[in-house]
């Protein structure tokens, strides 16, 4: 049953006139986004150049940004994840993952985004040898550098990674493995970028339980991490995620397969739903991706509203801009043009994103202070944001710093959430 499609989210888009101007200059977090499928489409065509990769299936930028796009458009997860064997075989040198990492870490922040945690399985660079290690040592160089390049731009942007496992390869307990001897013995400018796991892949006959040992290293490790699930298979998929003890889900759109509907009762989760929404597991939705990998026909059938307003932990996410020929701008417009998105529950996405990272919570709570209230300030400030029913909000952020929304946008966000984040809700309060 398709509950989301019939279901109208209750918002008002009357006052709801962000541009695409406004959302770009807004600070982002992005919690979802695969290193190999995010390469500039120029660079695709100059590694596979330099690495005598003849596989192409386009040669000119545009022509391939095309085929990456028209190719994931297919509806099938399966398809989808063919188109990364172009990309991942010209990332097989530690010149040429250095260069994707430090790519990705420019590209979002030139989209607005201040926190990103990236993504990627050192099992997939090793066709040329190259061992997990290099791998991964190269990716966290290729980032730091990147996050030094932005701040030449003028762009603040702090950039850490998850490991994946793929589900298929039976190599997620050696992932995990180098996961843990990184995040202990690893060099110590590196070791804080290496941050969480995951199993990426096919979905599909593959649950979480492929990958049970693993996970059980992790916990005994306490070392997060997130499962892709909800996407290509369902509930039991989900449900597997869950009894692993998954910090977060990639995705987990597919929730809903579990709501019941009813006319006095309105929705209500089932078991597995319900348990995600009251630990407040964070999902990390893709719109973009999900339209295109069939978990809806119809970006009006997503959802990600029903999900926000039945009090899911909601987060929006790129997952592969290259594929999807997206970014964060490109996602937050879509809930703009689509459901009518405004600021509130645009905060509220990167609110609960910045709390569900993976880094310490005084880091996280230095990125909400120092790097994302102080972006949407601006944005009251100039009124670009449509805003009516002026709120203030005051966190432990500079004296005197304010923060407007529209008081029923303020409404919409989780109290707990915002003292989590060190913004008292009692601060909340009309002004004037
Ligand atoms: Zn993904």
């Amino acid at each position: 049953m398709d509950i989301s499609s019939r279901q109208t989210p209750n918002y008002t888009p009357e006052h709801k006139s962000l541009t695409r101007e406004t959302v770009a200059t807004l600070p982002k977090v992005v919690l979802h986004d695969h290193l190999d499928g995010g390469l500039r489409p120029r660079t695709v065509i100059e590694l596979a150049t330099e690495c005598g990769y003849g596989a192409l299936p386009a040669t000119g930028p545009d022509a391939l940004r095309g085929w990456f796009v028209d190719a994931a458009d297919s509806g099938s997860l399966e398809k989808y994840l063919e188109t990364f064997a172009h990309t991942c075989a010209v990332m097989q040198t530690i010149p040429a993952l250095h260069r994707v990492a430090r790519e990705a870490v420019e590209d979002l922040a030139e989209d607005g985004v201040v926190y990103a945690e990236l993504r990627f399985a050192p099992e997939q660079h090793r066709e040329r040898g190259l061992e997990l290690g290099a791998v991964v040592d190269a990716v966290v160089e290729g980032i730091i550098e990147g996050e030094k390049t932005a701040a030449l731009a003028g762009r603040t942007i702090r950039a850490r990674v998850i490991l994946c496992a793929m589900r298929h390869a039976d190599r997620a307990q050696e992932i995990a493995d180098l996961l843990v001897g990184y995040r202990n013995d690893g060099d110590r400018e590196h070791r804080g970028y290496v941050v969480g796991f995951d199993i990426a892949g096919a979905e599909d006959g593959f649950p979480p339980s492929c990958c049970t040992g693993a996970f059980e290293t992790l916990r005994r490790e306490l070392v997060p991490f997130t499962i892709h699930a909800g996407e290509a298979a369902g509930i039991d998929s989900l449900e597997g995620a869950v009894r692993e003890g998954t910090w977060r889900i990639g995705h987990g759109a597919r929730l809903y397969e579990d709501f019941t509907a009813d006319l006095d009762t309105g929705i209500e989760p089932g078991r597995v739903s319900a348990f995600v929404r009251d630990r407040q597991i964070v999902l990390e939705l893709a719109p973009s991706s999900n339209l295109q990998t069939g978990v809806v026909d119809d970006l009006v059938d997503h959802p990600l509203p029903l999900l926000q307003q039945l009090g899911f932990a909601c987060t929006v996410n790129t997952d592969n801009r290259l594929m999807s020929g997206t970014t964060m701008t490109d996602e937050m417009m879509l809930l703009v043009d689509t459901f009518g998105y405004g600021v509130g529950e645009l905060f509220e996405l990167t609110a609960t994103a910045i709390g569900g990272a993976f880094i310490p919570e005084p880091e996280r709570r230095e990125i909400m202070s120092t790097l994302i209230v102080p972006g949407w300030d601006e944005l009251a400030e100039n009124g670009t944001g449509g805003t009516t029913g002026p709120v203030t909000v005051d966190g432990d952020r500079d004296p005197g710093a304010s923060f407007e929304l529209p008081e029923e946008d303020l409404a919409g966000i989780d109290p707990q959430l915002l003292a989590e984040l060190g913004i008292d809700p009692d601060d909340l309060r009309p002004r004037g």
